[in-house]
């Protein structure tokens, strides 16, 4: 008998209509996407023109965005679902800073479909690491609920603790492009073996760029082939560049 229902239980959880709220504006749904139909109309994809390395929205005339253009880029490819602002801008807030967890798992939905929408092959998981400070503060690293989702949607083993950050670092969107890149400096360690490894690392939110690429680089140092990013969104390239100064 005891069979039967655990058996019983097994098929009814993997057939049940996911019951989440949307995102933004509450009300259930009944798939994995996060969003109800009326507010997923208002999702700001990233299907424009995006640069070919970092993967963000540009406009004009250019091939490659401003950072990848000029600065050394350490990461092979990054990619977004969406663009950094209205509905899913919210939603990213609020899983960071409003003790909103949950929020992970629905958001991870996209990045699979990203991952699957490019094909992306890897061979280790992993994500943006917080300092130990930070996340006492906040409990939890939201790019490592993403990349613990991200596994389990896929079926694969979970994300390994590539990297730590070992400096206490200032916001980067308060900083300077100078200060950005002192900011960062000696912040990431490596953690793991990467030696010949293709690494995927997971962020919820890529706004400078500078984090990933700073990972990538303590990735590449040990020995990774290839680092790849994937990001729930991006900030799109401000026009024109040189007022964004990072
Ligand atoms: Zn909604
Ligand atoms: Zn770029």
């Amino acid at each position: 008998m005891k069979f039967f229902t655990a058996v019983g239980k097994f098929f009814k959880d993997l057939f049940a209509p996911t019951n989440f709220k949307c995102l933004n504006c509450g009300r259930d749904v009944f798939d994995d996407t996060g969003f109800c139909p009326e507010c997923a109309k208002l999702l700001p994809h990233n299907n424009g023109k995006t640069c070919p390395r970092c993967g963000v929205g540009i406009d004009g005339e250019e091939t490659f965005c401003g950072h990848c253009a000029f600065d050394k880029v350490y990461f092979d490819k990054a990619y977004s679902a969406f663009s950094y602002e209205g509905i899913i801008k919210k939603a990213i807030v609020k899983m960071k800073f409003h003790n909103l967890a949950t929020f992970a798992t629905p958001l991870a939905y996209h990045l699979v479909e990203l991952s699957n929408k490019h094909n992306l092959h890897f061979d280790v998981v992993t994500f943006a690491p917080m300092s130990k400070k930070s996340k006492r503060t906040r409990r939890y690293n939201q790019a490592q609920l993403l990349a613990n989702a991200f596994c389990d949607r896929l079926g694969i083993s979970q994300p390994m603790d590539a990297l730590v950050k070992v400096k206490e670092t200032s916001p980067q969107e308060k900083l300077n492009k100078q200060e950005r890149k002192q900011n960062l400096v000696g912040a990431y360690k490596i953690n793991a073996d990467v030696k010949g490894k293709v690494v995927l690392v997971i962020d919820d939110v890529k706004t400078t760029g500078s984090t990933l690429n700073e990972c990538a680089k303590v990735l590449k140092n040990a020995g990774a082939t290839t680092v790849l990013c994937l990001t729930v969104a991006s900030r799109k390239e401000k026009i024109p560049f040189e007022l964004e100064d990072n």
